[in-house]
């Protein structure tokens, strides 16, 4: 089996404005680093990309976005999409006349990645899609995200699979505010989050409880203080809750050459961390991992760090 890597056309026709960090050229600087990156094989196809089982992305329907966002949301969002021109959403986050098209289809790889894995088509997925999707609560919009992807998939395993334990890993620098809003009251979900501490969204760092594991990190934190913190603070609660599904929340924003935030993360990590979350898979999970991109804004530094991660849950 192999991984999955889902995208689709229409994730690179959502356009903010000509300089917003948050821009298509995301999702090229991370599969064109995927078709650079070389495997050892003897036989073809050689590189990472062409190594990997692809798949165009689906719409996510009414019924898969109302299990985790209000109707009266989802109505707003669909009334708001402009034919020309642009809608501003909260002061980072816009809509143009593609972003719904964007977001149902990134929606839609949360879920068919879950069905891919569910069903043991894949051994684990990656979905190369945007707008983000952690900041976007129940019924908000905020921080560049509009649905929130990984709840839809969360959602879908819970509900479609009918499993009972399902554990979100975020290690995106910014805290997941919307997936802690939408699943805090879920005793079937378990959000494990790390995340720059003082900064946007300025929430998360008094409302950790037993199944939201939030650890702040201090600007400059680096390797050394990442890893002790995934060691002492997340694996522990992991240990304890036994997913039987492991999401992940892949944002790549935390490395040091990112603009938007101070820690200090290299490629190097993120291959620890996924390598950390699929030990946990195996041992609880039935080595199931559904892994979706969040934020990450130096375009090189995010498709080597986006890569690693790939390449680590390729087992190559
Ligand atoms: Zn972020």
């Amino acid at each position: 089996m192999t991984t999955a890597l889902l995208t689709h056309p229409d994730t690179l026709l959502h356009v903010m404005d000509g300089q917003h960090p948050e821009s298509p050229a995301r999702i090229t600087a991370i599969l064109d680093a995927l078709a650079q990156e070389k495997i050892s094989s003897h036989k073809s196809p050689n590189t990472l990309l062409a190594s990997l089982q692809r798949h165009i992305a689906p719409e996510a329907s009414d019924e898969q976005l109302l299990r985790v966002h209000s109707a009266a949301y989802v109505q707003k969002i669909r009334e708001l999409a402009p034919r020309a021109g642009l809608v501003r959403l909260d002061p980072d986050t816009a809509m143009g006349p593609m972003s719904l098209s964007a977001c149902l289809h990134a929606s839609g790889a949360a879920v068919l990645a879950t069905d891919l894995v569910m069903q043991g088509k894949a051994s684990n997925a990656f979905c190369c899609v945007r707008p983000p999707g952690h900041h976007a609560g129940k019924s908000r919009a905020a921080g560049f995200c509009i649905f929130n992807h990984i709840a839809v998939g969360v959602a879908h395993a819970l509900a479609a699979h009918g499993l009972k334990r399902v554990a979100i890993l975020d290690f995106d620098v910014h805290h997941g505010d919307g997936s802690e809003d939408i699943f805090k009251n879920d005793e079937r979900v378990m959000l494990c989050s790390t995340f720059q501490h003082p900064h946007y969204p300025h929430r998360g760092a008094d409302s950790r409880t037993e199944r939201m594991i939030n650890v702040p990190l201090a600007a400059g934190t680096g390797s050394e203080g990442f890893r002790a913190a995934v060691q002492t603070e997340i694996a522990p609660a992991l240990e304890r809750f036994k997913p039987q599904m492991l999401f992940i929340s892949a944002g790549f924003d935390a490395h040091a050459q990112d603009p938007l935030a101070q820690l200090k993360l290299q490629n190097e990590d993120y291959a620890w961390v996924t390598s950390f979350a699929m030990q946990v898979a195996e041992r609880h999970a039935g080595k199931r991992i559904v892994s979706l991109l969040e934020g990450g804004y130096h375009l090189p530094a995010l498709g080597q760090a986006a890569t690693s991660h790939v390449r680590t849950l390729a087992g190559l």
